[in-house]
């Protein structure tokens, strides 16, 4: 009996700390259902905020998203701008190239033309020494001329003096036979002078009138 007692007491001591264990137990793994609903509202909550963040990071990443679209399609353009640049550095160096060239084809051509300019500038001295010397050889030619006019103004008034005297006797010698030639422009007084073949007679007045003129080896 004591035994059982001693048991049962040691059951009633043992009891409540058993009880007392479950309940601590119970609090700390047994929730209450207050306490799961605060948990689950708060779950609900930080759901909510996470599912806010969410949208709005897939906002900004859309965003994002088209930044890349429109910042590629500049880097495009300006590509191409870059393309566009680059020719036109080779064109503009291409006409730099040709610039040059003829800015050397210029110089060559202003020495060539300063060399004519001596040629010419040489040519009309020359020409001028030349003028002068030409001037003097007419005035040259103008002095003898003057003092040969003299001498054949004397000559001229002779052969005047002297045809007066032959006309008197070319008129009455105007109807004589002459002898013309089959070629050539005198007429003859023989029918053998220059060695005429078959000479044609004629008048002296006819072969005057014909245009023929007296011939001065037989005359
Ligand atoms: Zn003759």
């Amino acid at each position: 009996m004591r035994e059982f007692l001693n048991k049962f007491k040691l059951r009633k001591a043992i009891l409540p700390i058993i009880c007392l264990l479950s309940l601590l137990l119970n609090v700390t793994h047994a929730p209450t259902i207050s306490s799961i609903q605060a948990e689950r509202d708060e779950a609900i909550q930080s759901y909510e905020v996470l599912q806010e963040k969410s949208t709005s990071l897939e906002n900004k990443v859309g965003d994002l998203e088209s930044k890349v679209d429109s910042l590629n399609e500049e880097k495009e353009t300006s590509d191409i701008e870059m393309k566009n640049l680059k020719n036109k550095i080779v064109e503009l160096e291409q006409y730099e190239e040709t610039y040059s060239e003829l800015e050397v084809k210029y110089s060559e051509l202003e020495s060539k033309y300063s060399g004519l300019e001596v040629k010419a500038s040489d040519i009309e001295t020359q020409l001028a020494a030349k003028t002068s010397e030409l001037e003097s050889a007419l005035a040259e030619i103008e002095t003898l001329s003057a003092s040969a006019s003299v001498s054949a103004g004397t000559s001229i008034s002779s052969a005047a003096s002297g045809g007066t005297g032959s006309n008197g006797s070319s008129e009455t010698s105007s109807s004589a036979t002459v002898y013309i030639p089959k070629t050539g422009s005198k007429y003859h007084s023989t029918s053998t002078c220059s060695n005429m073949k078959n000479p044609s007679q004629t008048s002296e007045a006819s072969a005057i009138s014909m245009g023929y003129e007296k011939c001065s080896k037989c005359w």
